[in-house]
């Protein structure tokens, strides 16, 4: 049987070539890239070209680079980082906005700031998943030090009006330089999601922070990034061997670092044009062939204000876990939502966020493709999936025509 795999918001397979590209810097070229020898001198500056990668995708001086083993990382030390910082400087009345459609790596850290006494405040989304930017700026409060939205949602692939949110971001600070004392506000996304489909340059979208993952996009698991515009207040959160400038302890990942740099060296405005295109047509072949031939399906996804990659549906009356389970008999891989929440029985915040009825977000699959994604394999699903969701219907109490 031949496997089908849908589930590209968890993780992707890593390209080939970014897989050639790390294979030395395992054995044959295994330094310390902080050893002052030779072997360390050779992994140090194969980092140095992979930040180079990193920088030249977002348009930002590679100094302003800092790996970490992740998005969830990334997350963490910016609300953590940029708080204590402040905290430092004798800061103590701090107001951070976020939204509810989140990734939990920010979510959970947020909550512990609201109880370190650090007020918080979520904004809502529209029904289609996007934030409005007007409601981040009605939000924001003389103690606003810090904003958070994230470029791309990943239950149902909504885009953020980061460019938006990070102008009015730039006049209040404007208007806050003219003023009395308080300092300005940083901006942060996490664009985790963002990555294989949009523009991140940070200077356009005049964001301070940013977070990526190296396995979202064809590269390594355990590597990631965040950008830190020069001049933002961040504390490590890790402390140690003062790597990465003071930002980040911890003997640096050479080989995932060069998967980072190699996976993102791949996404120039050509390819992901092409990938954007191919994508969109193959997830569209699956929209539509689920629409047709499923009744009582809702889609989650508002296609105009989302990436290629996301298809989020519900199934009136049947739960996503039977539905996954029935599709993974047949090798189909689908999720229920982010594999980071899918231990958990509660819907996704997002999906509640955006006004879904709780009984029907649970009723929810997510499809998330990727570039190597055929229409063969569509067809395949589209065989399999009505079949199953039949079945379920006909034993589900839940369920009535
Ligand atoms: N943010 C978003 C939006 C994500 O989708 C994910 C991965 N599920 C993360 C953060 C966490 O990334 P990582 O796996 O690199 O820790």
């Amino acid at each position: 049987m031949k496997k089908v795999y849908l589930d590209h918001s968890a993780t992707t397979r890593m390209d080939k070539r970014v897989f050639d590209a790390m294979m030395p810097y395992f054995r044959e070229r295994f330094g310390n890239a902080s050893s002052v020898h030779g072997f360390g001198q050779d992994a140090a500056k194969r980092v140095e070209r992979a930040r180079g990668q990193v920088a030249g995708f977002l348009k930002c001086d590679p100094e302003e680079v800092v790996f970490t083993s992740g998005a969830t990382e990334s997350n963490n030390l910016v609300l953590r980082g940029v708080t204590a910082a402040l905290g430092k400087n004798g800061l103590e009345d701090m107001h951070v906005i976020t939204s509810r459609i989140e990734h939990d790596s920010m979510l959970e850290p947020a909550s512990e700031l609201e109880r370190r006494g650090i007020e918080v405040t979520y904004v809502d989304v529209r029904p289609n998943g996007v934030v409005d930017p007007k409601s981040v700026k009605r939000t924001i409060r003389e103690t606003t030090v810090l904003v958070s939205i994230m470029y791309v949602n990943n239950e149902v692939g909504s885009i953020q009006p980061i460019k938006e949110i990070g102008h009015l971001i730039n006049e209040e600070n404007a208007r806050r330089a003219g003023g009395a004392g308080r300092g300005r506000i940083y901006f942060h996304t996490d664009a985790t999601q963002a990555v294989n489909f949009l523009d991140c340059n940070v200077g356009l979208n005049r964001v301070d922070l940013l977070s990526l993952s190296g396995h979202k996009i064809y590269g390594p698991k355990g590597v990631g990034a965040l950008y830190v515009r020069e001049g933002t207040v961040l504390a490590a959160q890790q402390l140690g061997g003062h790597h990465e400038k003071n930002r980040r302890s911890g003997t640096l990942n050479v080989p995932g670092i060069v998967g980072l740099g190699a996976a993102i060296g791949l996404l120039d405005p050509e390819t992901v044009e092409k990938n954007v295109i191919q994508i969109a047509a193959v997830r569209d072949l699956l929209v539509e062939g689920i629409l047709g031939s499923i009744p009582d399906v809702t889609l989650n996804t508002d296609r105009q204000v989302s990436t290629p990659a996301h298809a989020h549906f519900s199934f009136a009356g049947v739960d996503g876990e039977s539905i996954l389970i029935g599709l993974d008999m047949e090798g189909i891989a689908v999720s229920t939502g982010s594999a980071c929440a899918s231990m958990s029985d509660e819907p996704a915040p997002a999906l509640l966020a955006m006004g879904i009825d709780p009984a029907l977000a649970r009723n929810s699959i997510r499809f998330t493709l990727g570039k190597n994604n055929t229409e063969a394999e569509i067809v395949r699903v589209l065989e399999v999936l009505p079949p199953i969701v039949k079945r379920l219907r006909e034993i589900s109490p839940a369920y009535r025509t």
